[in-house]
């Protein structure tokens, strides 16, 4: 983007046009909206972003985003801890608790096996979820990484891995919307996606 503004501001909308979905005219319109807000506004966004960063972590177990060693799923024991369900990314825990059809675990991998981006197995979290399988417990694991080329591409990859674990692993009924992420399909699709999974081997 060519620099319009002076210093202060333009160094605003530069950040802003950083963030995703972002593009030029809205991070005009962000910095604009920042500079005519009241102080107590923009401290109360500064603390935010702040906070996000100082007390926001990964838990442990599943990796979502947890603000103690575990998050709030892994807490829950009233959580099914027989069934882990395997996603690329936090929103799409949250994409899933919205459609109340899923009692189980997660597993959040932190993104998808995607070679031309030079993203392989090893800067996911495979081993963990290996790990987590080895201890004996999980009666079925659920593969729901995206329905596009680089989630179906992790799918298969999960699947051959786990194959030697003899663990059942299942995957998501077709119907969700192909090529996009998962926390667009709506409530109803994904639920009906969850209940007609089918066994993967
Ligand atoms: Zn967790």
């Amino acid at each position: 983007m060519p620099v319009i503004y002076e210093g202060a501001v333009q160094d605003l909308i530069d950040e802003f046009g950083e963030l995703p979905g972002i593009g030029p005219k809205t991070a005009q319109r962000l910095a604009f909206h920042v500079l005519s807000s009241d102080s107590a506004a923009v401290e109360r966004l500064v603390d935010a972003l702040h906070a996000v960063k100082a007390r926001v972590r990964f838990c442990e177990q599943c990796g979502n985003i947890a603000e103690d060693t575990l998050c709030a799923v892994c807490k829950d024991p009233r959580r099914d801890a027989s069934v882990i369900c395997v996603v690329e990314e936090p929103k799409d825990v949250v994409a899933i608790e919205r459609t109340q059809e899923y009692r189980g675990l997660y597993h959040v991998l932190g993104g998808a096996i995607d070679p031309i981006n030079g993203v392989g197995p090893d800067d996911l979290r495979v081993r963990e979820l290996l790990t987590r399988l080895g201890s004996g417990n999980v009666v079925e694991v659920i593969l729901a990484t995206d329905p596009n080329v680089v989630g179906e591409a992790t799918a298969a990859y999960l699947t051959r891995m786990l194959r030697t674990l003899e663990v059942p692993v299942s995957r998501l009924a077709s119907g969700l919307p192909v090529g996009a992420d998962l926390e667009y399909a709506d409530e109803v699709t994904l639920g009906r996606a969850f209940e007609g999974r089918r066994r993967v081997e």
